[in-house]
């Protein structure tokens, strides 16, 4: 059993303005319920004054505790960390730039323990945010929905609750923060639920996040539909791919080859198999067959080596330590 109630974990980037106003929001929601509790900042290689105003917060409150990166690593290294230090029985992550609210906190925490969620995403229904933003995120909330077949309005709200067994288990690397509710999937924890959240204007700084998070969010999403079912298997992926196009190259060679057969014993004039515009696409076919299964092998190859190949989450065990 955790002994402490709960984890906040809190990525961040320059956000020295917002942080004292944060810890002395969570505290006095902690203290009101009477949690027991730790505040995991995790320091993104601010440039700003962010860790001298941490270091002073912990010399107030003992329930701060932080880690810095020494250069910027992103919003995603920086959860992974924080997961990684949180023992808390349910772990919290939220933003620090108070767009979240604290007062959220006890009812997710409510739905991990009695209603059995292994994690609660929040869903800013009502968003104060530039449109330019929220526009593109409901195509790309639609494009996720569809792929990962998880019903959620909200996937990359920062605010989200776990079960602890849950954020030890999931490896957030990239820019994979917006699909933590995929990747936990992945893993085994589908119990995954939605709780409604309020949503505030950024009092202080500014977004840390350009237009780019939809180019490389797009990209993440390709990658996480083809890891979540061949990942361990890529063979089957590129090996099915290159099957087809072997497929498509001997049905086009038996074609070509017989009316040609045909044409001579006919007597009927053939024009030569290069001529014929379907003989390039033999060829592209076979070319592009023969790569796939050499991707297919070399992957294969790779995971045969890698040391994760069985890390798969164990969910119990009887008789055995
Ligand atoms: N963040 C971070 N590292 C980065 C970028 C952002 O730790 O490289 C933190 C940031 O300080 C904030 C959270 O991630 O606490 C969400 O960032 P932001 O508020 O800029 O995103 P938005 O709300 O605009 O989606
Ligand atoms: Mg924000």
């Amino acid at each position: 059993m955790s002994a402490l109630d709960l984890s906040i974990v809190i990525p961040l980037f320059n956000e020295d303005e917002s942080l004292p106003e944060l810890t002395d929001w969570i505290s006095l929601v902690m203290d009101r319920e009477g949690y027991t509790y730790e505040i995991v900042f995790v320091n993104d290689g601010s440039t700003d004054n962010s860790w001298q105003v941490i270091q002073e917060l912990r010399t107030k409150n003992e329930n701060v505790k932080a880690i810095s990166f020494r250069r910027n690593q992103g919003k995603s290294a920086g959860l992974n960390q924080g997961f990684k230090a949180a023992s808390g029985q349910v772990v919290i992550t939220m933003d620090a730039d108070l767009q979240d609210s604290p007062e959220e906190i006890p009812e997710l925490r409510r739905m991990i323990l009695e209603d059995g969620y292994d994690l609660v995403s929040g869903w800013k229904q009502k968003r104060y945010d530039p449109i330019t933003k929220t526009l593109p995120t409901k195509l790309f909330n639609a494009a996720t929905r569809r792929i990962s077949k998880i019903k959620l309005n909200d996937f990359n709200c920062g605010l989200k609750a776990y079960r602890l067994e849950v954020v030890h288990n999931i490896e957030v690397y990239g820019e994979m923060h917006r699909y933590i509710p995929f990747l936990a999937k992945n893993k085994g924890f589908s119990k995954i639920g939605e709780k409604v959240v309020q949503h505030q204007a950024r009092k202080y700084g500014t977004t840390k996040f350009g237009l780019d998070r939809f180019i490389n969010g797009f990209l993440d999403l390709a990658t996480l539909a083809v890891m979540g079912k061949f990942g361990r298997r890529p063979m089957h992926f590129f090996g099915a791919a290159g099957t087809l196009m072997f497929t498509l190259s001997i049905a086009l060679l038996a074609y070509l080859g017989s009316y040609k057969l045909w044409a001579l014993s006919a007597g009927v004039e053939a024009r030569l198999i290069t001529e014929n515009p379907l003989f390039y696409i033999l060829l592209a076919a076979t070319i592009m067959g023969v790569q796939l299964f050499g991707v297919g092998f070399i992957a294969e190859l790779l995971l045969r080596e890698s040391t994760k190949k069985h890390d798969y989450t164990i969910n119990d065990k009887i008789g055995l330590d």
